[in-house]
């Protein structure tokens, strides 16, 4: 048994004495995941509100498989979770912090708040769960641990599937409450901003922590979510959660010529779609005039993307249409919707090489 104290700071609850059972020869991650435990308590009592328990316990049970339950104070983990290695994961991701963090988000998500059986319930649990521990990776590891973690959770989109399906707001499935979901609030985010997202948090979590009827729905987290959100980005949040909508976003062509001034000026040629498909499958292309980030990135370096030299919205259209951004060097990589908040199947085509632009006659 690995043991520690986390104390909370002044005012925000009771200190809490965190147990990791674990089987004795499963010994690399204990400590990695008590690291996990007190970045999330950190990040949740600041975010969230307090704990209430003055015990955090994770165990170890035997069996195959990489699941976990995270019941108050008891965190169940089975033993092939031990299994991960970060410090030889070729793609630098601190998975078992990343799960550390989901499983005690559930001490909020799921146990403070309690959803109603009916669809839409897993977006209140897991959902959440996830999109929380996104906020306490960002904060220990920074923002670019997190870019590597969402990639990874990102394949489960690419791996073939139908298109059809409800809307987030009636999530029953693994695929909408663990992947979607989390997205789809990670994108709002990105949109209205964190503090505000963490506000309408605060505020559902405030109005429906007590576990006695009537318990909260995916209605009661859209009236907050849609409370701190501008009345222009309505439609955005209607697109996530409302409708199973999908955005078609891709970079045709996208050059880059010097200016007298020094700068550079990258041109775009990106092309736009959105469509709402039903249950039956069946695609309806919808109007679309949608804030999009256009982003331009420097070459990378020791492995690492670029540094963005341009990352703003732009009102995008349907069809195809040109773009012309200046940047202060020259660039590697430029398009649309770079870091992927907007749900595309084909994620890999917004973002294009950068050609020298080829001088015109004249020119
Ligand atoms: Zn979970």
């Amino acid at each position: 048994m690995r043991e520690a104290r986390w104390n909370p700071p002044a005012g925000a609850g009771r200190p809490v004495h965190i147990q990791i059972f674990h089987h004795p020869g499963h010994a690399w991650n204990p400590d990695r995941m008590v690291r996990g435990v007190r970045a999330s308590l950190d990040y949740f009592t600041n975010e969230l509100g307090p704990h209430p328990h003055g015990q955090m316990r994770l165990i170890e049970y035997p069996g195959t498989g990489v699941s976990l339950h995270g019941a108050p104070v008891n965190i169940w983990y089975k033993e092939e979770f031990s299994l991960f290695r970060p410090d030889e994961d070729p793609r630098r991701i601190d998975f078992p912090f990343a799960v550390t963090a989901h499983e005690v988000a559930h001490q909020w998500w799921g146990n403070q708040l309690e959803p109603a059986s009916v669809e839409g319930g897993p977006l209140l649990t897991e959902s959440l769960s996830w999109y929380s521990a996104f906020g306490v990776v960002e904060k220990t590891y920074g923002p670019e641990h997190l870019r590597r973690l969402l990639g990874m959770m990102r394949e489960m989109y690419l791996s073939p599937r139908a298109r059809a399906g409800v809307p987030l707001l009636r999530a029953t499935d693994t695929f909408l409450a663990y992947r979607k979901g989390p997205f789809a609030m990670h994108a709002l985010r990105e949109y209205v901003g964190e503090a505000r997202v963490n506000a309408a948090l605060r505020s559902l979590l405030r109005k429906h922590s007590a576990t006695t009827p009537p318990l909260p729905t995916s209605l009661d987290l859209y009236r907050e979510l849609r409370a701190v959100t501008p009345d222009s980005l309505h439609y955005l949040l209607a697109d996530l959660f409302e409708a199973n909508t999908y955005w078609e976003l891709a970079t045709k062509r996208a050059t880059a010529e010097p200016t007298a001034s020094g700068t550079w000026r990258v041109t775009l040629d990106v092309h736009a779609r959105k469509v709402v498909v039903d249950t039956a499958g069946t695609e309806t292309e919808v109007p679309m005039n949608d804030l999009v980030q256009i982003g331009v990135f420097a070459p990378a370096r020791d492995g690492a993307p670029g540094a963005p030299l341009y990352l703003r919205m732009h009102r995008i259209r349907p069809g195809p249409q040109r773009i012309t951004v200046a940047v202060p060097r020259q660039p590697a990589l430029a398009g649309i919707d770079p870091r992927h908040l907007l749900i595309d199947v084909t994620p890999d085509d917004n973002v294009g090489q950068v050609k020298r632009a080829v001088p015109g006659p004249g020119s």
